[in-house]
C-alpha cells in the first residue's frame, strides 16, 4: 500500500495560526514544562540534564540549533531593553548624525548599555548577560543607553579607568585637554 505523506500540514496549520493563538499555545507550553520540571527528583533532574549535555556535545545539528536559538533569544532581549532605554544615545553632547540628520545614535549595532553612576563591571561579573538583559527589561532605572563614543568618552571624563583618581599632572595631555572641553556625560 501506498504510503499517505502528511508533510506541508503542520506548517500549514502553524501558518494558519492568529498571533493570539501563537501566544497562547506558547504559554501552555512553558507551563506545562515548568510543572513537568517541578515534578521530577534530584536526581531524575540530573539525568535530564547530562542527556541534553551529552547531546549538546556529542551532534553537530543539537548544538548549531542551540547556539542560533541562544543567539537569537539574546539579539532580541537586548533590543527589547535598547528599546525599553529610548533607542537612542542618551548623550546631549553625542556628536553622531543619523541619516535622517538628527543626532543622537541610533544605531543599534553600536548602542551599549550604561549604569548612570558606574559600577557596571562588578555587576556585569556577578550574573550572566540573559540575567543583566532581564533584570534591566523589568527595572531600567539607573541605566542609560549609550553609543559606544559617548561611552568611552564618560569613561575617560569621569577618570573611570583610574579608579575615580584626579588628573596628575604627569598623565597624557591628551586626556587633561579631551576631558577639558567636554563637559562630564551623566
Ligand atoms: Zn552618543
Amino acid at each position: 500500500m501506498r504510503k499517505l505523506k502528511a508533510r506541508g500540514y503542520t506548517a500549514a496549520y502553524k501558518k494558519r495560526r492568529s498571533p493570539e493563538k501563537v501566544q497562547y499555545q506558547k504559554s501552555q507550553q512553558r507551563l506545562h514544562k515548568q510543572r513537568w520540571w517541578a515534578s521530577l527528583s534530584p536526581d531524575e533532574r540530573k539525568v535530564v540534564i547530562d542527556t541534553k549535555r551529552r547531546r549538546y556535545q556529542t551532534s553537530p545539528t543539537t548544538r548549531i540549533k542551540k547556539q542560533k536559538d541562544n543567539k537569537l533569544r539574546y539579539v532580541n532581549l537586548r533590543k527589547a531593553v535598547l528599546e525599553k532605554l529610548g533607542g537612542r544615545c542618551s548623550s546631549p553632547n553625542c556628536a553622531w548624525i543619523n541619516s535622517d540628520g538628527s543626532r543622537g545614535c541610533v544605531d543599534f549595532r553600536c548602542l551599549q548599555i550604561d549604569h548612570e553612576y558606574g559600577g557596571g563591571t562588578k555587576e556585569f561579573r556577578s550574573m550572566t548577560m540573559h540575567a543583566f538583559l532581564k533584570k534591566v527589561l523589568e527595572n531600567s532605572d539607573g541605566y542609560q543607553a549609550l553609543c559606544a563614543n559617548c561611552n568611552w568618552i564618560k569613561r575617560v571624563n569621569n577618570r573611570e579607568f583610574s579608579k575615580g583618581k584626579p588628573l596628575s599632572s604627569n598623565e597624557p595631555q591628551f586626556l587633561a585637554e579631551s576631558s577639558s572641553l567636554e563637559p562630564a556625560v551623566l
